[in-house]
């Protein structure tokens, strides 16, 4: 009994989505399947026929473990084949009608599919095949005039290339390119400083940066935000590898790629590429966006918004709890003379209008606070024990465990598919969850490890965006109370609210 297991570059997948594609590993998985169905039908399988990353609707190409297949089974070095599905073993109309005339000629013989149902040994099951060849012939010439009218346009604008790239890498895939390798990087540092992602793809715009070519609308449309942000957040660009399962490949949301590293022994498995940014500022990029996402989705105030006032996004109204806003004083008054700016609940934002105060002097108490909260933690030599973290690593290897019971389960037909599928996603949500809080503790860790000595001295030296960037890596948030009726300003009014990471 022979096997024959085949996989081809997806074309539709983008550049960035490359990285999905594990060579070998869908093949492997295609044998395995057929291994246990092979103890099903209660035959062994003798031969293994493997065409690995080769296209079967390509007249052009030579199939070579198709050939020698069809070779085996004309001599009766094989008397049947397993395979995964039928678009595995045939794609074009020839290939369809030479399948069917060896076992035409031989009624004896075993031809199964895993999936799908297809059985070779049936005239109904050889009708099927010969119909799905050329069903599936239109649908690859409709491709391949629909690729080629696009990249006609494409030439023109000098931006025909080969095979598909991840962006930031040259055609090889692992040496950076020139100018989006710094392009990127620049983004990524600057993502936790402030910079948005909205404000990285007008760039990109116009630096000249399209949407990746072999998505459907290159050319045609400037590059999407969720692409801007799938590049920035892309775990290849600290080296990490990652897998994305089929299942996760049919959605119309684009995937979240940091829930989709390969760990091994609890640690992120590297590739073979040049990185283009450290782990620990991948991951502060990551946090930062994710972060941002989280306070949309509550609809808190994005911290983002301004990076011109230390604390706006970040002190709240200390009666309703509305996120101040930061605001100049009418020009020619005394207030604006003395303080420039101050942080309001506007009511015209949705705030309760109870709390105003001069901005600069709240901006200094803050400092101040948070600096001495720094020389403190420095001082008691930091606590490591908070920010484990590989607290999670017991609880992710035990999930991993039980996502394969059940795929296995499932194999032994114990359970349905429906059930199967209603368990794993389960499963794979809560896995997802602790692999983001993970990565928000070493982010935190890092930047405790590595900032804190730094920062005592150069923080006079920062602008008010990498200040706030460091105050958001402790400060929560900052409460203004509201004051009575007298006019001085009372620190005791002010309250910093800090982050207590991983406790
Ligand atoms: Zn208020």
């Amino acid at each position: 009994m022979g096997a024959y297991a085949r996989t081809s570059e997806d074309k539709a997948l983008s550049a960035d989505a490359a990285d999905w594609r594990e060579i070998g590993e869908q093949v492997a998985e295609q044998f395995k399947d057929m291994d246990e169905l092979a103890s099903e039908l209660g035959v062994t399988i003798t031969r293994r026929y493997n065409d690995n990353d080769t296209p079967a609707s390509d007249p052009h190409v030579v199939r070579k473990g198709f050939e020698s297949m069809l070779a085996d089974l004309e001599n009766g070095t094989v008397r049947g084949i397993l395979f995964y599905h039928s678009d595995r073993l045939v794609r074009q109309e020839y290939d369809a009608a030479r399948m069917n005339r060896l076992f035409q000629l031989n009624p004896k013989y075993v031809g199964r599919a895993v999936a799908g149902g297809t059985d070779l040994s049936t005239q109904e099951g050889r009708s099927m095949l010969a119909l799905q060849a050329t069903m599936g012939g239109m649908e690859v010439y409709n491709t391949k005039r629909r690729v080629a009218r696009k990249n006609k346009g494409l030439a023109g604008h000098g931006h025909m290339h080969g095979a598909p790239r991840p962006f930031g890498w040259a055609e090889d895939r692992k040496t950076l390119h020139e100018t989006e390798a710094e392009d990127l990087r620049t983004a990524i540092l600057a993502i936790p400083g402030g910079l948005t992602v909205g404000e990285v793809r007008k760039q990109w715009i116009d630096l000249g940066y399209e949407p990746t070519r072999n998505r459907k609308n290159a050319g045609t449309q400037s590059i999407q935000h969720s692409a801007v942000e799938s590049r920035l957040v892309s775990p290849r660009v600290c080296g990490y590898r990652t897998y994305l399962p089929q299942a996760e490949r049919r959605g119309t949301k684009r995937p979240w790629m940091p829930d989709f590293i390969v760990y091994k022994d609890g640690k992120p498995v590297m590739g073979d590429w040049e990185a283009i940014v450290s782990p620990e500022e991948w991951q502060a990029c990551v946090t930062t966006i994710e972060e941002r996402k989280q306070a949309r989705k509550e609809g808190r105030a994005v911290h983002t918004t301004s990076a011109k006032y230390l604390l706006s996004g970040i002190a709240r109204c200390g009666k309703c709890s509305f996120p101040l806003m930061s605001n100049q004083y009418s020009k020619g008054t005394t207030s604006y003379e003395r303080y420039g700016y101050r942080y309001a609940c506007l009511t015209t934002l949705g705030g309760c209008g109870g709390v105003t105060r001069v901005g600069p002097p709240v901006d200094e108490l803050v400092e101040e606070a948070f600096l001495l909260e720094v020389r403190r933690s420095l001082g008691t030599g930091g606590k490591d024990e908070d920010f484990d973290d590989t607290k999670y690593n017991v609880r992710l290897a035990e999930l991993d465990q039980e996502i394969s019971e059940v795929n296995e389960r499932r194999r032994a037909k114990r359970i349905s598919m429906g059930a199967a599928l209603d368990m794993i996603e389960e499963l794979e949500g809560e896995r997802d969850e602790l692999n983001r809080q993970r990565r928000q503790l070493v982010a935190v860790k890092v930047h405790r490890q590595n900032a804190s000595p730094t920062l005592l001295e150069e923080w006079d030296g920062y602008a008010v965006a990498q200040k706030k960037t460091r105050l958001r890596e402790s400060v929560r948030a900052v409460m203004v109370h509201p004051a009575g009726r007298g006019r001085k300003f009372d620190p005791s009014l002010i309250e910093v609210v800090w982050i207590d990471a991983g406790r």
